[in-house]
């Protein structure tokens, strides 16, 4: 009987934990799976991930990838790679500039409230070729790479204010790019902004070092930012 009880037991805490937002659970957890793979990345020691045939049909049945991650389309800041993970692991959303419309964040509301994802990571990264050409840019940009650059222009207008070197306003700008972006997820998004205010998802800003290897977090709001 005594037996029972514990199956009982062990029942209600699986009831339990299904309210728990995340199937596979919180976004601090989240956050420490990926920078600990970003830390066997950038040391050059890689887990062995289970991509086989097994692996492969057993995703068939759904997918409960555990973070979502926002990154530009540069093809040396893949994020499966960089954070060391697997098939099934991450849902990512890439596109020059880490920057966002509907489309994109449509994908990342997919994510958070059909598939229960507990984290969203902004991923901007050293040397981004999309802010360098904002930067850059003389006139008022055009065509479809224009549209990418304009969503880029008032972090590069930020930066530019600050009057730094030219190293100096890059690297200001892609920082204030990856908290515009943050900015504009919340203000367009619903779902996003409440799914945050009620503590189911966690939303993290981040850098990636091209020659480290190395991921470091950037402060989304910071104390310029915080009018509120
Ligand atoms: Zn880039």
């Amino acid at each position: 009987m005594r037996l029972s009880r514990v199956f009982i037991v062990v029942l209600c805490l699986v009831a339990v934990s299904g309210f728990v937002y995340a199937g596979s659970g919180s976004g601090d957890e989240s956050l420490t799976k990926l920078l600990d793979g970003n830390k066997r990345f950038a040391s050059g020691e890689l887990a062995k991930k289970d991509i086989g045939n097994e692996r492969r049909r057993e995703l068939t049945k759904g997918q409960h990838p555990f973070a979502t991650v926002l990154s530009c389309s540069d093809s040396r800041v893949a994020p499966e790679l960089v954070f060391d993970q697997g098939l099934g692991d991450i849902f990512i959303v890439r596109v020059a500039g880490n920057v966002v419309e509907p489309t994109t964040i449509g994908s990342i509301e997919y994510g958070a409230e059909h598939l229960h994802i507990p984290l969203l990571v902004i991923l901007g990264h050293e040397s981004c070729g999309a802010v360098t050409a904002a930067v850059d840019a003389k006139g008022e940009p055009e065509g479809n790479i224009g549209a990418i650059l304009k969503k880029i222009m008032p972090a590069v207008k930020t930066a530019k204010k600050a009057k730094k070197d030219k190293e100096g306003t890059l690297d200001m700008a892609i920082q204030e790019n990856i908290r515009n972006t943050y900015k504009e997820i919340m203000k367009k998004s619903k779902i996003m902004k409440e799914l945050v205010h009620e503590g189911k998802v966690k939303v993290i800003g981040a850098e990636y070092y091209l020659g480290t290897g190395k991921v470091e977090m950037v402060e989304l709001e910071t104390a310029s930012h915080a009018h509120h």
